[in-house]
């Protein structure tokens, strides 16, 4: 799909994870617009998959990991028809509801794994690029963690396995936003020299701005052409990308826009559709 249909698509599914917060009250607005642009390359032009068969065994697998950023989530996995219609209101976050605050497997058609808590998706894709391997599958595995998440220890377990498997088949992307649900990443951790973590475990390490989708769909290109080993890509984005009153304001981390706030997404973003 061309750039600038992708663009057009990561506004729509922007306003949506708003509209869907709006509506239901709660959410993660700041965390769902930074990843919106990634979902978007994924969803709508990487990855083999087919929304009518959610479960198909050759499809490519996704992991978010860092789960509460789901209201992009399941705006793509809508807009891709996994829900049949459109969905007019997700209630999300709602009890019973299908769009719970963190993906659940086994409640939403098209989630490949449950989530929310933080560290896990990683070495859960590492399972599922290992399996995919043994079973001569030609599926990628993807994932997306925060820069936060990865100070999780299970993050580095994951990264040492996927190495030391050769697990080229598996893609992650870390969300690189400089900040975290407590405050900014560099006063919980000190750097945040994501680059050179990953290079000292061995993976093929890229940086790109997580905001261009010419830069993520070839940074994807390169890593499914490197073999041997996994592949990371630091995306560096911008928490609430897409509007302003939203970006890089890590009050926006959780939190519920006004009415007058939710006119502005409407007008910036386009609006329902
Ligand atoms: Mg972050």
């Amino acid at each position: 799909m061309g750039n600038e249909e992708l663009k057009e698509i990561a506004g729509h599914l922007r306003f949506e994870a708003v509209r869907m917060i709006y509506q239901g009250k709660d959410g993660h607005p700041g965390p769902a617009l930074g990843i919106a642009d990634i979902v978007t390359t994924l969803y709508f032009d990487e990855m083999n998959i087919d929304p009518e068969n959610p479960k198909w065994e050759d499809r490519d697998r996704f992991i978010l990991s860092k789960g509460h950023a789901c209201p992009i989530y399941y705006a793509a996995l809508s807009e891709r028809g996994y829900f049949g219609k459109k969905v007019k209101e997700y209630k999300l976050r709602a009890l019973g509801s299908k769009f719970q605050g963190h993906p659940v497997m086994n409640k939403t058609e098209g989630v490949d794994m449950t989530s929310g808590s933080l560290g896990n998706g990683l070495s859960i894709a590492c399972g599922m690029a290992i399996a995919g391997k043994y079973n001569k599958k030609d599926y990628n595995v993807f994932v997306i963690v925060g820069d936060g998440e990865i100070q999780e220890g299970i993050i580095w377990e994951g990264a040492n396995t996927a190495a030391s498997k050769k697990l080229d088949n598996l893609i992650l992307f870390v969300d690189k936003n400089n900040w975290q649900s407590g405050g900014a990443v560099s006063d919980t951790i000190g750097s945040n020299n994501v680059k050179e973590k990953f290079e000292a475990f061995n993976w093929h390490v890229q940086e790109i701005d997580g905001h261009n989708i010419d830069e993520i769909k070839k940074a994807i290109a390169l890593a499914k052409s490197k073999k041997g080993m996994p592949s990371a890509i630091i995306c560096n984005t911008i928490k609430g990308k897409g509007l302003d009153f939203m970006e890089n304001n890590n009050l926006w981390h959780k939190g519920v826009p006004t009415d007058d706030q939710y006119a502005i997404a409407v007008k910036v973003l386009g609006g329902a559709k």
